[in-house]
C-alpha cells in the first residue's frame, strides 16, 4: 500500500469506505450503521404522529391528487405509493422521469405498478438536452446520468406546481440511511437548496453559467421561479417516517405492485432486485468505484450485513467478485449514447480514478487495497 492509502479504512460492522463524500465515521462504526442502531431502539411513534398531521393536513377530499411520488417502477417509489393509497388513504400521483437509457425491465416493472392501479405521468424530456447535460456529468463530475439527476428535483417541482400538489414524497434519504450527510436525520423537510447542495452537489449552478440553456428544450430541467407557491410546499422522504427496509419494499411491491426482479444479477452485483430501471446505473457504479474504491456490489453488501442477512467476511468475498467489474456489455451503448470512440471514452474513465487507490494497466484496473 502506498503512504497515501494509510487514511483508508472500512466501518468495521459494514463495508462503508472512509473515502465515501460526507461520511462520518465513531468509534470506526459509519453513520450508516449508528443510525442502523438508533432507528432499531427508536420510538417511532412520534414520527407516525407527525406523518397523520402532515397527510390530514394535505389530503385531498375532492378527488384530486393530493401528493406527488416520485417512481421509476422500482420497489421503493412502488412501497411508498402501497402505504399513501392503501394504509393511509391518500391519492397520491406517481410521476417518473423517463431515464436516458432506460432497461426493458423497468418499463415491464413501471407498467405492471400502473395496472395494479395507480396514475402514473411519465414525461419524456428532450432527448437532446438530456444527453448534453449526461455528457457534461460524465465528462466534468464523473456522473454519467446527471442531467436525469437534475430532472428528478426539477421536473417533479414543475409538476408540482402546475397541478397544484403541494406535497412531494421521494423513498429514502440516502444520505442518513447509506451513509453520508447527516444533517436530515432529524429533519422532516428539505428545500431547494438542499437539493443543490447535496444531491447535485453543488455543480448545478455552475452548469448553468456554463452552458447555454435558454433554448425550451432545457425548461424542465431548471428550477421554478421559487414563488410564494413554494412556500408551503412540503418536500419529504418516507424514510424519516418509519423504519426503511429495502428488502421489505421489495416484497411489498413484488406482491402489490407487480414487481418483477431480474433473471439475472444486475451488472456489478450479487443482488436482482434493485435498480433495474437504466443502464447508466452500472456506468455509474463503475465510476463510483474507481473514484473511491466502493461499487454496486459493496452498497448491496453493507445494506445485507446491516439487516443481517449475511456477515461480514461473506460480504467481504462477494465485494471482492463482483465489485470493479467494467460493464463491457454495455460499452457499445455507452459510446453510441455519448458520441465518444473508446479511446475518449476510457480517457474520462482514467480521468476520474483515483489513483492512490488503482493502477490503470490496458484499460484494466487493478486496485492496490484490500478490504480489511
Ligand atoms: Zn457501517
Amino acid at each position: 500500500m502506498t503512504k497515501s492509502t494509510k487514511d483508508i479504512y472500512w466501518c468495521k460492522n459494514c463495508l462503508v469506505m472512509s473515502t465515501r463524500p460526507r461520511i462520518t465515521f465513531k468509534d470506526g462504526i459509519c453513520s450508516a450503521c449508528h443510525w442502523y442502531f438508533k432507528k432499531k431502539e427508536m420510538d417511532w411513534s412520534k414520527r407516525q404522529n407527525q406523518l397523520n398531521d402532515l397527510l390530514d393536513r394535505y389530503r385531498s377530499n375532492n378527488g384530486s391528487y393530493d401528493c406527488i411520488v416520485p417512481v421509476s417502477g422500482g420497489k421503493d417509489g412502488s412501497y411508498v405509493c402501497y402505504n399513501l393509497k392503501e394504509k393511509y388513504s391518500m391519492n397520491p400521483l406517481s410521476v417518473t422521469v423517463t431515464p436516458a437509457l432506460p432497461l426493458a425491465l423497468g418499463d415491464k416493472n413501471l407498467k405492471s405498478f400502473v395496472e395494479s392501479g395507480y396514475t402514473n405521468i411519465s414525461i419524456n424530456l428532450d432527448y437532446n438536452a438530456m444527453q448534453k447535460l449526461n455528457k457534461y456529468g460524465f465528462i466534468e463530475k464523473g456522473f454519467p446520468y446527471y442531467g436525469w439527476l437534475i430532472a428528478i428535483h426539477t421536473t417533479i417541482l414543475h409538476i408540482s406546481k402546475s397541478m397544484n400538489i403541494k406535497l412531494i414524497f421521494y423513498g429514502e434519504d440516502g444520505e442518513v440511511e447509506y451513509g453520508g450527510s447527516t444533517e436530515t436525520q432529524n429533519t422532516a423537510f428539505y428545500d431547494f437548496n438542499y437539493q443543490k447542495r447535496v444531491y447535485l452537489e453543488s455543480g448545478y449552478e455552475n452548469l448553468l453559467e456554463s452552458m447555454d440553456l435558454n433554448s425550451s428544450k432545457y425548461y424542465f430541467f431548471k428550477y421554478p421561479k421559487d414563488d410564494e407557491f413554494f412556500n408551503d410546499l412540503k418536500i419529504t422522504h418516507w424514510s424519516y417516517y418509519e423504519n426503511w427496509d429495502p428488502y421489505r419494499n421489495y416484497l411489498i411491491a413484488k406482491e402489490f405492485c407487480g414487481l418483477e426482479e431480474s433473471d439475472e444479477t444486475n451488472m456489478g452485483t450479487f443482488t436482482n432486485f434493485a435498480q433495474n430501471d437504466q443502464s447508466l446505473y452500472a456506468l455509474h457504479t463503475f465510476l463510483m468505484y474507481i473514484k473511491f474504491g466502493f461499487g454496486r456490489a459493496n452498497q448491496d453488501a453493507s445494506i445485507e450485513i446491516r439487516r443481517g442477512a449475511m456477515n461480514r467476511d461473506q460480504a467481504i468475498n462477494l465485494v471482492n467478485l463482483y465489485d470493479g467489474n467494467f460493464p463491457l456489455e454495455n460499452l457499445q451503448t455507452y459510446l453510441d449514447y455519448f458520441k465518444m470512440n473508446e479511446g475518449e471514452f476510457f480517457e474520462i474513465l482514467k480521468k476520474w480514478t483515483n489513483y492512490d487507490l488503482f493502477d490503470v494497466i490496458n484499460n484494466k484496473w487493478e486496485k492496490k487495497f484490500y478490504i480489511e
